[in-house]
């Protein structure tokens, strides 16, 4: 049942490559046929030379038979050719609409997604789920279909010459497909998700990792302060071993079995003769001992094929696990923004699977033009507030409305131009970094990019670089600090020029003289914008005309720096914090 549906829908995104996949079965098939002939004909030699002995001169046919035993042998490959060639157009097409409908898919999802989800495991997802499908589709389906031609056409022959050891060589092929049934049955299918869950969460914890390592190399930390990774290869290596286990007597016993079938002929042979030999029983011996290796290679393509069956099973509810993913609803009535108001009214929003809200009914309007500044101890919420303004996730309780619009009712595109974003670690793509800032408006002008980027305090990083504006970033010697890169983004959202401005500001930057430089991009880009910016260091946060403070999910009080300063409240003490650390800083430098 699941194997058929999982057939269907791969071919459901083969569109008019599904006759391919059926032509390469029928070749594949035909191509067992045809590599079955050799064999008969080379038994016909065999006869000849038998019956003519000790006379060889009247043999007559030897070499007409032995040709066709040849032509046949090459007919079977290039049949076998054929559908290959057919099955892999088929795969590879099936595999790229995978991959560009799981792309498609993706960005409708909201962006708060791969958070949830982590980036390592989407990109394995995508790329190797869907190339499990490839080799299914292309290799072992079309073996599958010759597989099964093969004990069709042998057991014709089998039975042909002498059935009682047609029977005897059955016998083993009959025991070797009962372990089989077993080493492939319900269970060892749970076993194999839970290995390939295993797997998974290995390589997803790999990528953190690797992401991670510069922080263990700063702090000094042993491999083992990443416990979920380490945990995450522990528990492969356990999976690993139980499932070699659970396999090794079956395993064992179907191999000998398989590879064990002339072995039975020939003790049979030495009973069935006891009473002498005839020249046709030999012939006949001699032919099940031939054609016993392709019952052996039917059969190990058959497991295979088995095998790569709950692969491929795995492969795409892992796909589906992605495509079942509910993408933002689109609204009913779009409506636009009317000014560059962001109001948040009674919101709460808990992240999946979490134990406690990230945030608890906050209410608060920012006015068009106004900038406000978030604070308070790190994960407090500002983030999630923040993102949540440009709906990188919908939340159920309670509103945010854009210019007097619930953002639900905000078309995507509208939204997206009327939000910007500048995250603290921003992302630039391989590219020149001219195409990196055209991103954020694909109509833009070289002048106008231009402009976007000395407006984005960006001259001294094109002067520096070989082919300025052109240079290709993360090519070989080109190098962009932190907030260098950060300064680039700027101008990609600079040259977007949306109304609203959400600023995920920086934590630390290694050279004051940076800091400095995007401190006035920032400020460029702010002017006449409304803007809400996380603030890590209050000295950005004294210019700013509110400052929300967000404890434990919740505003734990607004008012202007003079304001929040005079209350003895959370904001007072971080300004205290604030000025301790600065004059230790001055007092350090100074020494
Ligand atoms: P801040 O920006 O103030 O440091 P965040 O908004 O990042 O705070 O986080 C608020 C809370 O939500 C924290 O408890 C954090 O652990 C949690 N959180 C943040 N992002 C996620 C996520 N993707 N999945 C689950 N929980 C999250
Ligand atoms: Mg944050």
């Amino acid at each position: 049942m699941k194997k058929e549906s999982n057939l269907k829908q791969l071919l459901r995104y083969a569109g008019g490559y599904k006759y391919l996949t059926v032509a390469s079965w029928i070749f594949s098939a035909l191509s067992a046929l045809a590599a079955l002939l050799p064999f008969v004909y080379i038994w016909k030699v065999i006869r000849e030379v038998l019956d003519a002995a000790p006379d060889y001169g009247a043999v007559q046919n030897l070499s007409y038979n032995g040709w066709m035993a040849v032509i046949s042998a090459v007919a079977a490959i290039l049949i076998y050719i054929a559908a290959l060639i057919c099955s892999h157009l088929a795969a590879f097409r099936v595999q790229a609409n995978i991959r560009r409908a799981a792309m498609h898919h993706i960005v409708t999802l909201p962006m708060g997604f791969m958070d949830g989800i982590g980036s390592g495991k989407v990109r394995k997802i995508v790329y190797e789920s869907s190339a499990a499908t490839e080799t299914y589709l292309a290799h072992q389906l079309p073996d599958k279909a010759n597989a099964l031609a093969t004990p069709v056409g042998l057991f014709v022959l089998l039975f042909v010459f002498d059935w009682r050891l047609g029977l005897l060589s059955l016998l083993p092929v009959a025991a070797a497909f009962l372990i089989m049934s077993v080493m492939t049955g319900k269970r060892m299918r749970k076993k194999m998700e839970e290995y390939n869950n295993a797997l998974g969460q290995m390589a997803g914890e790999a990528v953190e990792y690797v992401r991670g390592i510069s922080v263990v190399k700063t702090f000094g930390q042993s491999v083992f302060s990443f416990r979920r990774f380490k945990e995450s290869i522990d528990n492969y290596e356990k999976w690993v071993i139980a499932y070699t286990k659970d396999l090794r007597f079956p395993m064992m016993c179907y191999t000998t079995l398989v590879n064990g079938i002339f072995a039975v002929l020939i003790a049979a042979a030495l009973v069935m003769t006891s009473g002498g030999v005839t020249n046709e029983f030999l012939l006949n011996l001699m032919y099940y001992i031939i054609i016993t290796p392709i019952i052996t290679l039917t059969l190990t393509k058959i497991m295979y094929a088995s095998e790569n069956k709950l692969i491929v099973a795995d492969a795409m509810s892992r796909i589906d696990s992605i495509m079942e993913m509910k993408p933002l609803p689109e609204t009913k009535s779009p409506k636009r923004p009317m000014d560059n108001s962001v109001e948040f009214s009674g919101v709460s929003f808990r992240y999946k699977d979490a134990r406690r809200n990230a945030l608890e009914n906050i209410s608060l309007t920012i006015n068009p033009g106004e900038h406000v500044a978030f604070v308070g101890p790190s994960g407090g919420g500002k983030t999630t507030l923040a993102s949540i303004a440009a709906r990188f996730q919908d939340i159920e309780n309670g509103s945010v409305k854009i210019g007097g619009v619930n953002v639900k009712d905000i078309p995507k595109e509208e939204l997206m131009d009327t939000v910007s974003f500048v995250f603290q670690d921003s992302r630039l793509l391989k590219t020149s970094i001219l195409e990196n800032v055209r991103m954020a408006k694909p109509d833009a002008s070289r002048e106008e990019i231009l402009k976007a980027l000395r407006d984005a305090q960006c001259d001294d990083i094109l002067e520096k670089l070989p082919k300025g504006v052109d240079t290709v970033v993360g090519a070989k010697g080109v190098y962009l600090s932190g907030g260098e890169q950060q300064r680039i983004s700027i101008a990609r959202v600079m040259l977007k020029n949306a109304p609203v401005l959400i600023l995920d500001e920086a934590t630390a930057f290694a050279d004051p003289d940076n800091e400095a430089k995007v401190q006035a991009a920032f400020s460029v880009l702010a002017k006449g914008k409304t803007v809400l910016m996380i603030a890590h260091r209050l000295s950005t946060v004294i210019g700013a005309d509110r400052i929300v403070v967000i404890k434990d999910g919740k505003i734990a009080d607004t008012g202007t720096h003079e304001q929040l300063k005079a209350k003895d409240g959370l904001y007072a003490e971080m300004w205290r914090q604030y000025n301790k650390a600065a004059k230790w800083k001055v007092g350090v430098s100074n020494a």
